[in-house]
C-alpha cells in the first residue's frame, strides 16, 4: 500500500527544512493508515463479516479491481443484508465481467485531457491534480477504476512542473485535489502541497474532492485541520456520498468537525442503480446532508466505464427523480443532474 511509502523529496529549500527526507517512523504511523492498512482487502472477508454466503461474488472482478472497505464503512452496513446499499457499492459481483455497448475504460476523456502528467485541466480556472491512485476504499462504480495512475508523479518534486504550468497560467483561480483520494497523502506532504500552491499567487481557492470523510473518518487529524485551517487559499470540500446510512457514527462527527474550521461543504452523489435510485432514498440523502450543513452540489449520471454498467439508470428516470425532488426538496437541497461529456467546457447539465 503506498500510504506511508512515498519518498517525501524537497520542494523548496525553505520549506519545512527540518522535516525533509524524514519519512514517517513505525511508532508515528497514526491511526488512520493503521485502519487503511488493516482494511477489508477479500470479498471472502468481506462476505463473512457481514454474515453473507460467498456465491453472488465474482473473484475474477475482484482481481482486477481489488476489494478495499475500512472498518469503519463496514461497520455502517447491515449485517446479513445482501442488498445493503452500502455494501452494494463495494461488493465485486458477476455483472461487472459482462462488456456492454459503450462502456470503455476512459469515459471522462481524462487521458486526453491530462496537459502534465498529473495535471488535469477541462475547465475554464481550475486545475485539477490526480494526486494518487490510491483509495481508501474501492468503489465498483468508479469511472477511474482503469486509469493508469502509474502515471502520476510520486514525489513533491516530480509536481514541479505541473505547478509550473499552474503559475504560468493567471486565468486559474482554483486547484483542486483529487486522485484516488488526494486524502491519502499524509499529514505532512499535504501541508507542502499547500505551502507550494500557496506560493502561486492568482490562485484563490483550493477544493478538495475526497470520500475519505465518509469511508476513513479517523483521517480527519488535527494536523489537517490546521492545515486547512491556516492557509491563505478558499477551502472548500466536496465529499462523496451516495446513501444516507453513510453519514452515521464517525462520520458525522468529522463532518462537524470541518465546518466548525468555516469549510464549506458540499455532496457530490452518483445515481446508482439498486443504491439510491429512488425519489425516497435520494430525498433521504439530500435531506440529511443539509441538515448537517453538508450542501447537495452534484447528482451525477454514471460515467460509462467498462464493469459497471449494471449500476446504470437511464437518464429518463433520473429526470423523473430529480424533478420528485425538486418538489419535496428546499431549493437548496435539491442537486445539479449533471453528466461528464469528454470535450465538453463544463459538466453537462441533464435537464
Ligand atoms: C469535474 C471536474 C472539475 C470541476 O468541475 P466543477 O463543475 O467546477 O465542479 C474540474 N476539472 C476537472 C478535470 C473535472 O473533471
Ligand atoms: S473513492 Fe472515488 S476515486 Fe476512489 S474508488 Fe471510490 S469513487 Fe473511485
Amino acid at each position: 500500500m503506498p500510504v506511508t511509502g512515498e519518498t517525501l523529496t524537497p520542494l523548496n529549500p525553505k520549506v519545512h527544512v527540518s522535516s525533509i527526507g524524514q519519512s514517517q517512523s513505525k511508532a508515528e504511523v497514526s491511526t488512520w493508515q493503521q485502519e487503511l492498512a488493516s482494511a477489508v482487502r477479500t470479498p471472502e472477508d468481506l462476505c463473512s463479516r457481514l454474515g453473507l454466503s460467498i456465491e453472488s461474488v465474482s473473484s475474477k472482478a475482484s482481481e482486477t479491481f481489488p476489494v478495499v472497505v475500512t472498518e469503519s464503512f463496514l461497520k455502517r452496513m447491515e449485517v446479513g443484508n445482501p442488498r445493503d446499499p452500502l455494501l452494494l457499492q463495494v461488493l465485486p459481483v458477476a455483472e461487472e465481467e459482462q462488456s456492454a455497448t459503450g462502456f470503455v475504460s476512459d469515459p471522462t476523456g481524462d487521458l486526453q485531457a491530462q496537459s502534465t502528467e498529473g495535471l488535469l485541466r477541462k475547465y475554464t480556472g481550475r486545475a485539477l491534480l490526480v494526486l494518487t491512485g490510491t483509495c481508501a476504499i474501492h468503489c465498483r462504480y468508479c469511472f477511474r477504476r482503469e486509469f493508469p495512475y502509474d502515471l502520476a508523479p510520486k514525489s513533491l518534486a516530480a509536481w514541479e512542473l505541473a505547478f509550473e504550468e499552474i503559475a504560468a497560467d493567471e486565468t486559474l483561480s482554483e486547484v483542486i485535489l483529487s486522485g484516488g483520494d488526494p486524502l491519502v497523502w499524509n499529514d505532512h506532504k499535504l501541508q507542502q502541497l499547500v505551502d507550494r500552491i500557496e506560493q502561486i499567487p492568482h490562485v484563490q481557492r483550493l477544493r478538495i474532492h475526497s470520500r475519505i470523510p465518509i469511508v476513513l473518518p479517523n483521517r480527519i487529524t488535527e494536523e489537517l485541520i490546521q492545515t486547512l485551517h491556516n492557509t491563505r487559499l478558499q477551502v472548500v470540500m466536496v465529499i462523496h456520498s451516495n446513501h444516507r446510512n453513510e453519514l452515521q457514527g464517525d462520520c458525522l462527527d468529522q463532518i462537524t468537525r470541518l465546518q466548525q474550521q468555516g469549510i464549506p461543504l458540499l455532496n457530490q452523489a452518483v445515481l446508482l442503480r439498486g443504491i439510491n435510485d429512488s425519489v425516497e432514498a435520494l430525498v433521504d440523502l439530500c435531506e440529511h446532508c443539509a441538515n448537517f450543513g453538508v450542501m447537495p452540489y452534484y447528482l451525477h449520471q454514471l460515467d460509462r466505464v467498462s464493469g459497471a454498467s449494471h449500476f446504470e439508470v437511464p437518464m429518463e428516470e433520473g429526470k423523473q427523480l430529480v424533478d420528485e425532488l425538486r418538489k419535496r426538496l428546499p431549493g437548496y437541497a435539491v442537486p445539479r443532474y449533471v453528466q461528464e461529456v469528454p470535450g465538453a467546457l463544463s459538466k453537462q447539465p441533464i435537464e
